[in-house]
């Protein structure tokens, strides 16, 4: 059986903080789907074609990283595309007390799905799409914090 893994997020913009998380993962599964979370709630900056573009454009030589869109619960996500895995990435104690809490309910909801957390490489470990938006509005340059393959 295929080994599936989903990567959710927001990706608003993806960042190299989310690339280098892919890229580590790549070797421990067949298929990682880069899933984006359409969340209501939420305000992006960038609609879901164009975060989902830019992904693409990062992965366009690697057939076994899908780029997907999905609304609703992570976990029904996956059990309806065949993923045992959802993939997060952590650089600090805020993003752990905030995964753990996210990983044991889902956990809860559907015990088949583990959630394999990647800390991230340290010299990636200040970059957040927040930060990244905030100096885009401000009219900075982001190349440095986003994939080479994209340019925003
Ligand atoms: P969400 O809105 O679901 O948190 P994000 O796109 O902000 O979506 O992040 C998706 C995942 O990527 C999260 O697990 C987050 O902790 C992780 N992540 C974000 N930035 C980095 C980074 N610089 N290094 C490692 N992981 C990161």
């Amino acid at each position: 059986m295929k080994k599936i893994a989903v990567f959710p997020g927001s990706f608003d913009p993806i960042t190299m903080g989310h690339y280098s998380i892919i890229n580590r993962a790549l070797p421990l599964f067949d298929e990682i789907i880069v899933a984006i979370g359409n969340n209501a709630t939420k305000t992006y900056l960038y609609d879901l074609n164009q975060r989902r573009s830019w992904i693409e454009q990062c992965f366009s030589n690697q057939a076994n990283i899908k780029v997907d869109m999905y609304a609703g619960l992570t976990v029904d996500y996956c059990e309806k595309v065949g993923a045992k895995y959802i993939i997060r990435g952590l650089r600090n104690t805020q993003d752990f007390e905030f995964e753990k809490a996210i990983a044991q309910m889902n956990r809860q909801l559907n015990d088949e799905i583990e959630t394999v957390l990647l800390y991230t490489e340290p010299k990636y470990a200040e970059i957040s799409s927040s930060i990244v938006r905030d100096i885009i509005r401000n009219k900075g340059n982001v190349s440095a914090f986003i994939p080479p393959a994209i340019s925003i």
